[in-house]
């Protein structure tokens, strides 16, 4: 699983430097997708089943669009935030990561709201080394977002993933006593989890728009959004889609300029 969450690490390194005003989201998608099948690796998101099946390889989500975005014609503005999200198959593994970019300068409550959402993200991977259970981790993510100021998104949430990208068990961003009573879950080495807090700015609350896929705020505000997938090991929590770490052999996903 680490190869196919360094391929996912590499994507993202293909894609970053593509996030500046002028460019359209479905540049970028493309540009995902040719590095994709030169490592020889199966886009998961294309096709994903649905009322019309997802057409591309990364979910792009701009500004107040939270997540499940589709890739188009849309040019991106000095100020916007962008969420690109995807993930790969390879060698029957699965890995899936997202990142949440400013595009060029953003308002100081816009940067807030990036620097909450990849700490949360941060702040679940620490804990997860020292909770038994997910209950205890998600009940504090969802108050270090409180204590931002924003709300976590609670219609959507992580999921388990291995041979296949969604798998249980269920991994929410927020603990209710239903969820400690009936689908909390161990922290024990072999568990893979996706990680995946959105953050609203607003309201948590969250509304389809008509091509049926892509989910956007209720209120217009912002929405952020980072992924990991995250292994839990006999050593502790490792980042599978992590860039490589030092000495490790990653010579086979294609050099890349960047860093994560
Ligand atoms: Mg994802
Ligand atoms: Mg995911």
């Amino acid at each position: 699983m680490r190869k196919a969450g360094l391929v996912v690490w590499a994507a993202h390194q293909v894609a970053r430097p593509l996030v500046r005003p002028g460019v359209t989201t479905a540049e970028i998608d493309a540009a995902v997708e040719a590095f994709f099948l030169a490592q020889g690796a199966i886009p998961l998101f294309k096709g994903v089943p649905g009322k019309v099946p997802f057409p591309a390889v990364c979910c792009i989500s701009v500004n107040d669009e939270v997540v499940h975005g589709i890739p188009g014609g849309r040019v991106l503005r000095p100020g916007d935030i962008i969420s690109i999200d995807t993930g790969c198959s390879l060698g029957g593994w699965c890995g899936d990561s997202a990142y949440t970019h400013p595009v060029g300068e953003v308002s100081p409550d816009v940067q807030k709201l990036l620097e909450c959402t990849a700490g949360v993200l941060a702040l679940a991977i620490e804990l997860m080394a020292v909770r038994n259970r997910w209950s205890d981790v998600a009940t504090e993510m969802a108050k270090y977002v409180r204590d931002c100021g924003f709300s976590v998104v609670e219609n959507f949430v992580g999921h388990g993933i291995g041979r296949t990208m969604h798998e249980d068990p269920q991994v929410p961003n927020f603990c209710t006593p239903a969820f400690r009573r009936n689908h909390d879950f161990e922290l024990e080495p072999g568990l893979v989890i996706a990680v995946e807090p959105m953050v609203n700015m607003g309201s948590k609350k969250v509304r389809p728009l008509d091509d049926y896929w892509t989910q956007s705020t209720v209120d217009g505000r912002p929405s952020a959004h980072f992924e990991h997938t995250v292994a839990i090991t006999e050593a502790g929590p490792a980042v599978l889609t992590a860039p490589p770490a030092s000495g490790e052999d990653a010579a086979f996903v294609a050099p890349v300029a960047g860093d994560s």
